[in-house]
């Protein structure tokens, strides 16, 4: 088992509409996706995003056990 971070935009105020729930090794990478997803699916630039925006989005970061199959 593996811990990874997980997103799910629909938690999101105002995105409850969008299905799109990403999830990633690392919270870096997990914010790159973030924000690749927003540029494409919402037409945002993470680069816009104030600290509330970010502060925000971060409480919706969950940590979840992931079954790998390496051994
Ligand atoms: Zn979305």
């Amino acid at each position: 088992m593996t811990i990874a971070y997980t997103y799910a935009c629909r938690d999101c105020e105002g995105m409850e509409a969008c299905p799109a729930s990403i999830t990633a090794e690392t919270r870096e990478e997990l914010w790159q996706l973030m924000g690749h997803h927003a540029q494409i699916a919402h037409a945002e630039n993470p680069a816009d995003w104030d600290q509330e925006t970010v502060a925000y989005l971060e409480t919706l970061i969950r940590e979840v056990n992931v079954e790998t199959t390496d051994k």
